[in-house]
């Protein structure tokens, strides 16, 4: 069974027997620097916290973590955030998808298609060559319904 939640969930448990502490729903505002050296970050709540290291793990829009910590023009390799689209839909009832389906992929068509929780099915585009590209600025998500 395919459970990201869980699989996360587990890292997160790791990382804390090691003495990792996790701040959720936070946002990093600022990276504060001095002489050239990262000090530490502030958070949305104004809350500052002291670090010699700071580990940029921001995903798709970690672009935006880069360019507070004003480091953006210096990087070799640059990342960008590109709209994907995802269609997260029930599979018929009298059909486990969840247990009995499985991944597939198909280039040809562009699509993919997976087993998702609670009997769902995860329709994804392989963004092919006739699709429009939506490049991304900001993290700020739109969901069609
Ligand atoms: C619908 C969907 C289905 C997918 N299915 C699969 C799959 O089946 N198999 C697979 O291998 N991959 C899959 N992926 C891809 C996978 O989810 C990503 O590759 C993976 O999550 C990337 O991990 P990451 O830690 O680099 O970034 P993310 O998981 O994006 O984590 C980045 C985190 O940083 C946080 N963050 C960003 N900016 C700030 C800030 N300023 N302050 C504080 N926090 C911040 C974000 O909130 C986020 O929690 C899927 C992705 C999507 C969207």
């Amino acid at each position: 069974m395919i459970d990201p939640m869980l699989a996360t969930h587990n890292l997160q448990r790791a990382a804390e027997t090691q003495g990792g502490q996790f701040l959720f729903k936070s946002e990093v505002v600022d990276i504060r620097q001095d002489g050239g050296r990262v000090r530490g970050v502030t958070l949305g709540d104004g809350q500052e916290i002291d670090a010699d290291i700071v580990v940029n793990v921001a995903g798709p829009h970690s672009a935006i973590i880069n360019r507070l910590a004003g480091v953006e023009g210096e990087m070799k390799v640059t990342t960008s955030a590109l709209r994907h689209e995802v269609h997260h839909v029930p599979a018929p009832p009298e059909f486990n998808f969840e247990l009995d389906g499985v991944m597939t992929s198909d280039p040809d068509l562009g699509i993919y298609f997976r087993p998702a929780g609670g009997n769902h099915i995860l329709v994804g585009s392989e963004d092919p060559a006739c699709d429009e590209r939506h490049w991304s600025r900001s993290p700020i998500t739109s969901i069609a319904v």
